[in-house]
Parts: structure tokens; sequence; C-alpha cells
């Protein structure tokens, strides 16, 4: 281990973000008022609690519990429907502001994200802490929301430190602190420990995270397989699972919906199309892919559907190839004297931008320069409301004007 070059033994650094109570935190965002009271956050069909702020905790609200159950123990709390929508883009806020402190992150779910911090302190000119405390601080200011931060040299100590001091707190455990951290915590605050493996452990008289980590590792894989091995090293502080820096590849991407009416109209179709590839282009280009194949589906009155596939020269998610593509099929598909009720574009053959084969002829990157413009109406959409800019003739469910102008389409602001 190169302790002599590193004070406190930094072989590996993993900081683990968790915003605290995120739904209800969100909520507070945009209900100011709220601040200091307690709120419970229902499920779609607000049947059940899906997150609430800690005072309603303290009183013994569980996530899960039923409506009816929490306004018994707390009927003065705010209840609020979830709205999933706003809390996802805070979230990416949030994951953005995570991205300037570490290009390498694992988005671990909407409120929780691992980064890897290793050579960042010569690039901040601060130790882990000074970075972990300036991310809680920049999260704050921006978002408005509070997160908890734990850094470690694995991420399961990691995800065990922003536990730890929450909320809005920071934990740094280097090498030498795993010990005494393991001294202050419990087999429930291990992630991949629940409560049977816990019951197995305790027969077996391990009752600790440090009866844990002080026991042979046969045991422990005898009682809890590799997968308790693999926890058995990262508590040691040696590090084997790492980040998981991509999300998996989708197989397809589809944006069909219902018409809402049965219509035999060219143009009440394509206004949907371009709503739908607007939206499909948008999404390629904010997740960094590359579809080669886009196939455009239409849903007859009489429930059986048509379709046509086009094959791209090389993968893309410029709107405009995408767009003259959907065009050039609709023509092939379209009959004026059927019935259409449904109709949707779908990629498939998706690939990620930065492991596309090369650029021969440079179309990949004019499609980048263009993808830039989707970006700008996708981000002023996020702030002002869905459809405030779109393309012209596009269908918008605030308006039922259908103009044309689908191959080369215009922007509008509503
Ligand atoms: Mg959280």
């Amino acid at each position: 281990m190169p302790s002599n070059q590193d004070p406190d033994n930094w072989t590996n650094a993993i900081a683990h973000v968790d915003a605290d109570c995120f739904f209800a935190s969100c909520e507070l965002v945009r209900h100011p008022e709220l601040i200091g009271s307690p709120i419970c956050i229902l499920s779609s069909q607000d049947a059940c609690i899906v997150a609430k702020t800690y005072d309603a905790k303290a009183i013994g609200i569980k996530t899960g519990m039923p409506v009816w159950e929490a306004k018994k123990l707390m009927p003065d709390a705010t209840y609020i429907s979830a709205d999933f929508r706003f809390y996802g883009l805070l979230s990416e806020k949030m994951f953005s502001i995570l991205r300037r402190y570490s290009p390498d992150i694992e988005v671990y779910s909407i409120d929780e994200g691992f980064l890897d911090l290793n050579g960042t302190r010569a690039l901040w000119r601060k130790n882990y802490k000074g970075i972990a405390h300036d991310i809680r601080r920049a999260v704050h200011r921006e978002v408005g929301i509070t997160v908890s931060v734990g850094v470690s040299v694995t991420r399961t100590l990691a995800k065990m430190a922003s536990e730890y001091n929450k909320p809005n707190g920071v934990t740094i455990v280097p090498h030498q602190m795993i010990m005494q951290f393991l001294q202050r915590t419990a087999l429930s605050d291990i992630t991949g420990i629940a409560r049977n493996r816990a019951a197995l452990l305790q027969k077996a008289r391990i009752h600790t995270p440090l009866h844990f980590v002080n026991s042979e590792i046969e045991t422990i894989q005898r009682l809890l397989g590799k997968s308790g091995a693999d926890l058995w090293h990262e508590l040691q502080g040696r590090s084997v699972m790492g980040l998981e820096l991509h999300a998996p590849l989708p197989k397809s991407m589809a944006r069909t919906a219902s018409m809402g009416e049965v219509t035999t109209d060219r143009k009440t179709i394509i206004s949907h199309l371009t709503r739908h590839t607007t939206r499909l282009a948008t999404e390629l280009v904010t997740q960094h892919l590359l579809t080669r194949r886009l196939t455009v589906s239409l849903k007859l009155k009489a429930s059986n559907s048509i379709s046509a596939k086009i094959d791209f020269e090389y993968p893309t998610n410029n709107y405009f190839r995408l767009s003259h593509a959907v065009q050039k099929m609709m023509a092939d598909l379209y009959q004026p004297h059927m019935q259409y009720r449904a109709c949707g574009v779908i990629a498939e053959n998706i690939t990620r931008i930065n492991q596309s084969p090369p650029d021969l002829f440079g179309h990949m990157k004019n499609d980048t320069k263009q993808a830039e413009l989707l970006l700008t109406v996708d981000s002023v959409n996020k702030k002002y409301g869905r459809d405030t800019l779109k393309m012209a003739g596009a269908y918008s469910p605030q308006s039922s004007k259908a103009c044309v102008r689908f191959i080369y389409p215009l922007i509008t602001a509503s």
C-alpha cells in the first residue's frame, strides 16, 4: 500500500451521495411554506405512503403504510400525491452537479449515486472531506435539497458512511478508520445483509460488522456464498465491487401512443408522429445513444397494426434524419381509406456515441451539432413546462391545431 506517499492511505476513493427524504424534499422546494411541518408522499393511486419527512418517520409512519393508517397516526400532516416527473427533473439536476466532481458516476437510483473520486484532490486542491462538503453545498444551493455524503475506500463502506450522519452530513472513512467506524455500526447497516441473512449470521454468533470482518472468510462464504465473501473484502477496505458506470444498453426505445381518436387524416397522424420523433430523438441525444434502425407503426381501428422499417447507413440520433425516414415510411404505409387509432416510432440497434464506428465521412459530427438544438429545446421545456417549445406541426395535447411541416421542422413557442 502506498502509505508513504499518502498520509491518509487512500488506495481508492469512492463517494456515495444520497439525497435526504428525496421526494418529500422535492415537494418542499416548490412548497417552501411547508418547511418544518410533516409531509407524506402518496403512491400513484394515493393508496400508500412512498416517502415522508423525518418528523413523520419519528411518529411511526413507514414507507408502504396504507394512507388510512398513516392519517390515524398523524392527521395533521400534509399528504401530497407523488409527482415523479418533477422528482425526475430535480434528480437530473442533482446528477449534473455530481458530474462536475467526477465523470465516473454510477447512477444507483433516482436520488443516490456513487462517484469515483480518485485523482480529484489534485483537481480541486482539497482533501476528500472538502470535496464532499462542496458537493453537499452545491446540491443544496442549486437544487434546494440536502444530501448526505460518505467517502471511503470501497463502495460498501461509502454507502454505510453516507447513512451514518444523516441528514445533510459528511462522513469520511479512510483505511485507518475502518475498524473504528465498523464498531459504531450494526449488521443491518450493511447493504446486502437483510433480515434473513442477519438471522443466519446471528446463529453463527456473528452479531456485528466487527464480528463479520473478524470471521474467517471460509465461514462467511459457507453462510452467505460469493456475495458474502465480496462484502467481507469490501468491509476490510479491499474494493471488489466496482462502479457500474453505464446503465445497460436498451434493446429498443419506443414512443407510441393512442391518438385519442380514430382518424383517417394523414395530417393528424403526422402531427402525432412528429411529436413522437422529437421525443425519441431527444431521449437518444440526452442519453448519448444512436440508432441504426427505425420503425414506424400504425395501429388500425380493427386493432391490427402495420409497420415499416428503415436501416440507416450509419448510426444516428439526428432529428432531421429520423423525421425524414419517418416521412418516407409514412408515405409507404398510409392508405386514405383506412382508419387509424394509434401510432409510434421505435428505435432499434442502439449503440453508445462513444462506442460507434469511426466517422469516415463526418456525418456523425454534423449530427452532434444538430443534437445541441434538441438539448436546448429540451432544457427550455424542462424549465418552463412541456411543449413551451416544440417542432412546428407536432401534436400537442394543449392545442388541437396541427399545421404540417414535417421534413423541415421549425420550432414554435406556445
Ligand atoms: Mg435517499
